[in-house]
């Protein structure tokens, strides 16, 4: 099993650096993702060999290039259980999210209306909403959690009445780690007649996601946090939504008929793409999907699932407070120490953390801190890191004590 592991850590060549000259121990991979070899190669290939602008060509070079943007499109939409006209490519989960805001709530709310989110939401599921509720009249309602971060159900059940027309919450947050109750909440959400939208910003990626299954109107996610380019990711929204979705973006290849006062537009998923591509980042997340797929995520998602609960065992048994922890995330402090202190002296060790508010203010007001200390291993992490960053932590303790 190790051996398999082992092998899989080798495909991605950042991790055999050094920082300040001791072995990289990269645990900030709820920040980003590390690349593997074929995505590298996957964007290296395209420069190489196919680049050209699509839609646009009548040449091989060109249509090669279209071919590979939408065969692109079809491999994201078969690993999230949705069609290829379902899948909208966007800069990544910000953009995403508030595509879904403006381009289709802006339009549907008003007075009286209701938004259900939770405490725990990354800035990016939680300003757009604000947004859309000041210039619609909406009002935020928020989910209760229990102490563990994760919505609880029967307070969710009060919260989410006939008023909520969106549900709108991370699939897994980015601090905690803990994974919500998704499907629960959207069936009960969907009984009020609420849609769904899903943040899979800290999901894609970790674990099987089925968009149809979980019941989301909506699911976005980046693909820089799952192996691929940065600049690239994922709207996803039902056929029927998507068509009633404004474009926020106005330009060339959107557009159907053109005259001097008006313009008609595309059909889904082709409107929201206004202008050039990111068309290496769209190949560069297919590479990504086709190298996690061929891991399996079961076995991604119990990967990082043990890595992360043997850095929480080994980090408190270092002294550490340990908020919460699920997946690859653990989320800590060492009391009396502040958390950029002690990354800073992680980093001086070759391990990377991070250490803030995590885009989670109000997470942290929930939480009872100012800033914490984060962890996040991913499967080609192994029990070297887990070690470099406990023993890490022990000699920070004795450092700054
Ligand atoms: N949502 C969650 C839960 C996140 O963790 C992040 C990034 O950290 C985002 C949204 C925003 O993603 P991006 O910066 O790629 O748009």
């Amino acid at each position: 099993m190790d051996k398999k592991w082992n092998k899989i850590r080798q495909d991605f060549p950042l991790l055999a650096e050094k920082m300040n000259g001791e072995p990289l121990a990269y645990l900030d991979n709820a920040a980003t993702s590390q690349k593997p070899r074929a995505v590298i190669a996957a964007i290296k290939d395209f420069y190489e060999k196919e680049n050209a602008n699509i839609y646009r060509g009548t040449y091989a070079l060109s249509q090669a290039a279209t071919a590979a943007y939408e065969s692109a499109r079809k491999k994201l939409a078969a690993f999230i259980g949705a069609e290829a006209d379902e899948i909208v490519f966007t800069k990544g989960t910000t953009s995403a999210i508030n595509l879904a805001a403006f381009g289709y709530f802006r339009w549907q709310l008003g007075p009286g209306d209701e938004i259900a989110l939770t405490a725990a939401e990354h800035h990016s599921n939680l300003i757009p909403w604000q947004q859309v509720a000041k210039a619609t009249g909406a009002k935020l309602v928020f989910l209760p959690l229990d102490k563990k971060g994760a919505v609880d159900l029967a307070g969710a059940e009060k919260v989410l009445t006939s008023r909520v027309r969106l549900l709108a919450l991370a699939q897994v947050d980015n601090v905690l780690g803990t994974e919500q109750p998704v499907k629960e909440l959207a069936a009960m959400a969907k009984k009020q007649g609420a849609l769904v939208l899903i943040d899979g910003a800290q999901a894609a990626g970790h674990l099987p996601v089925d968009v149809k299954e979980l019941g989301s109107d909506f699911y976005a996610f980046s693909g820089h946090k799952m192996l691929a380019q940065t600049g690239i990711g994922v709207l996803y929204g039902r056929r029927e939504l998507l068509e009633q979705t404004r474009p926020l973006e106005f330009g060339g290849e959107m557009i159907r008929e053109v005259s001097l006062t008006d313009a008609s537009f595309k059909p889904a998923p082709q409107k929201f793409e206004a202008g050039s591509q990111n068309v290496s980042g769209a190949i560069s997340l297919g590479a990504a999907v086709d190298y996690l797929t061929g891991i399996g995520l079961e076995a991604i998602r119990d990967r990082e699932a043990s890595l992360g609960r043997q850095m929480a065992q080994g980090l408190e048994a270092a002294g550490a407070t340990v908020y919460g922890y699920g997946g690859g995330i653990v989320a800590f402090n060492l009391p009396g120490i502040h958390p950029h202190d002690l990354a800073t002296a992680l980093d001086a060790q070759g391990i990377a953390i991070r250490a803030g508010q995590h885009c989670a203010q109000p997470l942290m007001d929930w939480l009872g801190v100012s800033a914490v200390a984060r962890a996040s291993a991913a499967f080609y992490n192994d029990e070297s890191d887990v070690r470099a960053l406990v023993q890490g932590v022990s000699a920070a303790k004795e450092f700054f004590n």
